[in-house]
């Protein structure tokens, strides 16, 4: 029996690729025992990864195990996977050079312990030069217009969601999943993973499962290591905030817009001329010749409501004396992930909008959000978004 058949009788340690090419023999032997057994092409969830694993990793491998989202309020698609893939690399791209590439946790071992223990069946783990050099020099890069200088993340971090779009098109490229799972904890990052998965044809459907907390409400990161046991006990004040942001929004019984569905545009109709002329003066011009109201305008001041909510959050985490600084607290669109000024700006499935917060503690930098209107945890687009359907 080959290793990828034994695989599939449970219980084994994942099978380690680190090479391109071992990959890709590993995917293309899964598709051809799974042809074999049921007669059909081998379903394979694949979760991306940095490494340092924790339960909010882990709670993706268990999704796409069970086909089952971790947040029963939404409806979900995807049937249990045959062969479950991960990735453990630390994208150098997505760094700037003044962050931690270097000093980021890395646990190979224990991580491996915990995928087995889950279940995982095959771990992608290749070097950098793997991914970016082999022919080297490595020139083509993936960007999303409009998100890198106008969310708050890419403006407080250039070139991350660049570096981040580039490596998920590739692993996606590269493993070929048939659904995909990424966690809401990045929430502007599974707008863009997103989007760039339906933009560029990318396989797979993309699922977002909602962010696992310690019981104290802090959002799990492989960064929380870095915190200081006073820092760690100050830390989850960036949830309470948000909850609380959520309720005020509640109890003020904001009008959500109608919920905009997106249709696609028939080939040959006016919209579809509209939307070709739209595309040519976009990729001619880029962002500073979009048309006034388009996802791509400039960020308007906050309405008064939204302005006294983010300064509210903003008050309940300087309230607690180990937090140096409250880098952004922002409104965005659930379905662009543009910075939005008024509730009623969001044209995302149930008008759902991001609240989203990055605070300083000690060097340490702390990322959450919360999804405002809607269910909990929808980010404004139906539970199983196809990136790409035949
Ligand atoms: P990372 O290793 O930080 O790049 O994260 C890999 C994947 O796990 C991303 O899709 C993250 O959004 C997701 N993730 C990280 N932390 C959590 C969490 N606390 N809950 C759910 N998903 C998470």
């Amino acid at each position: 029996m080959s290793a990828v058949a034994r695989l599939l009788t449970g219980g084994q340690t994942p099978i380690v690729c680190r090479t391109l090419k071992e990959l890709s023999a590993v995917r293309r032997a899964a598709d051809a025992i799974v042809l074999q057994q049921q007669g059909r092409l081998a379903r394979v969830g694949f979760v991306p990864t940095m490494g340092a694993l924790h339960s909010g990793h882990l709670s993706l491998i268990e999704c796409a195990k069970q086909g089952k989202l971790n947040d029963p309020s939404t409806t979900f698609v995807a049937k249990p996977a045959d062969l479950i893939f991960s990735s453990i690399f630390v994208n150098p791209t997505q760094f700037a050079p003044t962050e931690d590439l270097s000093t980021y946790p890395r646990t190979f071992e224990t991580d491996m312990e915990a995928l087995t223990a889950r279940g995982c069946h095959v771990v992608f783990a290749p070097t950098a030069a793997e991914m970016y050099t082999p022919h080297s020099p490595f020139r083509s890069f993936v960007t999303l217009t409009g998100i890198d200088a106008s969310s708050p993340e890419g403006a407080a971090r250039p070139g991350f969601f660049r570096g981040v779009a580039t490596v998920v098109t590739k692993l996606l490229n590269i493993v070929q999943p048939t659904d995909s799972y990424f966690g809401q904890k990045d929430g502007i990052q599974c707008i863009v993973v997103r989007t760039l998965a339906r933009d560029l044809n990318l396989p797979g459907r993309i699922h977002i499962g909602s962010t696992v907390r310690e019981a104290d409400g802090l959002a799990m990161s492989s960064r929380n290591v870095y915190l200081s046991a006073a820092q760690r006990k100050a830390a989850p004040v960036i949830y309470r905030a948000l909850e609380e942001a959520r309720e005020t929004i509640r109890q003020q019984g904001i009008t959500i817009a109608g919920s905009r569905t997106e249709s696609l545009s028939t080939a040959n109709s006016p919209a579809d001329a509209e939307r070709a002329a739209q595309l040519a003066a976009q990729s001619n011009g880029g962002a500073a010749s979009q048309a006034p109201g388009s996802a791509l305008e400039p960020s308007k001041p906050l309405s008064p409501q939204l302005s006294a909510v983010a300064q509210r959050v903003r008050e309940v985490i300087a309230s607690e004396a180990e937090f140096s600084a409250v880098q952004y607290v922002s409104f965005s669109d659930g379905a662009t992930g543009q910075p939005i000024a008024d509730m009623r700006e969001s044209t995302a499935r149930h008008g759902a909008v991001l609240l989203s917060v990055a605070a300083k503690i000690g060097s340490t930098r702390l990322l959450d959000n919360i999804v405002l209107q809607g269910a909990p945890n929808d980010l404004g687009w139906p539970a199983g978004c196809p990136a790409y359907e035949l």
